[in-house]
């Protein structure tokens, strides 16, 4: 299909920038990977970040964890990692046992190792028009509209899902980028409205065929953020996809899409954050 967005080759093309990157640190870049139990969909996603870490040279570790760890002895791990030098980036995989408080964990993790770009004071940096660590789905989303040679300034972009991971700082990413953008929600009326106003779609809610070819205006750029698991075990996003292909100028697939450009995002940060912490220990030198 000639209007696919290949989320897979971009995230290849920044794989291979990032190698060269990191090929001239003095030192690998480290990235540590918490994971809290034992959740099937969170290994796999655990298992690409890992794979794709290695083959840009960043060096990462799996710190497994019980699921009856305390929230107290969780925030002990964090500490201790955001104390070593050798890491750069600190992710608390997703999701976490209904007894632990995903924000305090988040939030317990230093904002200069905050890869996933999900601590408060990151989500505020990017509120504020200031982004240090963006959130890596939001970040993936707005490359996949950048590839496609689109300007968004001055484009009507409509974001369904309202969640602080991807659709709010997705939300954001594209007003910063001069987009006029509405922010649909569960309570949103006449969903179709504000779909079909969009030149630019980007749909995070988690419903598999929430968005069908009559909710789309034709040519416009969809994003398809949506993972869902079907009955037959194939994925599956929130967007018809057969359907809405036909329609759409261009669109993403799933899987193929969002889902590369993530982890690809995961890996930029963590090599941002190693040039950065390499850069302050030059100066600490200098300086004393
Ligand atoms: P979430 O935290 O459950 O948030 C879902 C959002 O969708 C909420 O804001 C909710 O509204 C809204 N919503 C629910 N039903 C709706 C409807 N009928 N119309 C409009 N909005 C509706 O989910 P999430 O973490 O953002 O993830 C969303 C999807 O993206 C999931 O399928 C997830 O697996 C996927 N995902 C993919 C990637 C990737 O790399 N590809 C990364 C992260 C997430 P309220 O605010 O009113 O509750």
């Amino acid at each position: 299909m000639n209007n696919l967005i290949d989320g897979s080759a971009l995230a290849a093309t920044i794989r291979a920038q990032l190698r060269v990157r990191v090929a001239a640190l003095a030192r690998p870049p480290g990235l540590a990977v918490i994971v809290v139990g034992d959740n099937p969909a969170a290994a796999v996603y655990v298992r690409n970040k890992i794979r794709a870490c290695a083959e840009v040279g960043v060096m990462s570790e799996r710190v497994a964890l019980p699921a009856d760890i305390s929230q107290s002895a969780l925030h002990e791990y964090i500490d201790e990692l955001n104390q070593r030098s050798d890491i750069d980036g600190i992710l608390v995989q997703m999701p976490l046992p209904a007894l632990i408080d995903a924000r305090l964990a988040i939030d317990r993790v230093a904002p200069h190792k905050d890869v996933d770009g999900l601590h408060s004071a990151n989500l505020g940096a990017l509120l504020s028009g200031r982004p240090q660590f963006v959130a890596c789905t939001a970040a993936g989303v707005i490359a996949l509209i950048e590839s496609t040679g689109r300007t968004i300034r001055g484009q009507v972009a409509t974001v369904v899902g309202a969640s602080a991971v991807v659709g709010k700082p997705a939300a954001l990413l594209l007003l910063s980028r001069g987009a006029t953008v509405t922010l649909c929600n569960s309570s949103t009326r006449d969903l179709a409205a504000h779909t079909r106003a969009a030149d630019i779609l980007v749909v995070a809610v988690g419903r598999p065929g929430l968005i069908g070819a009559d909710m789309v205006k034709p040519g416009a750029i969809v994003i398809d953020v949506g993972i869902n698991r079907r009955a037959d075990g194939r994925l599956a996003g929130d967007v018809d996809f057969a359907s809405v292909a036909a329609v759409a100028g261009r669109i993403t697939p799933v899987p193929g899409g969002v889902g590369p450009m993530t982890v690809a995002m995961l890996v930029a940060n963590t090599v941002t954050a190693a040039e950065q912490s390499i850069a302050r220990t030059i100066q600490t030198q200098a300086t004393s």
